[in-house]
């Protein structure tokens, strides 16, 4: 699970700073804007281009 008052904190790393949202089925973080997938580490979503895929 991922402590609520962190979503607001959340944007992606892309251009657009897009927001985010969770991907339950995969534990992952989605961009709406670009559609890029950050993976989720002991519940702390990483947030790192280096660390993102295509979706
Ligand atoms: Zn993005």
């Amino acid at each position: 699970m991922i402590d609520p008052a962190l979503w607001d904190l959340l944007a992606c790393p892309c251009p657009a700073h897009g927001d985010v949202t969770h991907d339950a089925n995969l534990g992952e973080i989605v961009c709406t804007v670009c559609g890029l997938r950050f993976p989720i580490r002991d519940g702390i979503p990483v947030m790192l281009l280096d660390e993102a895929r295509k979706s």
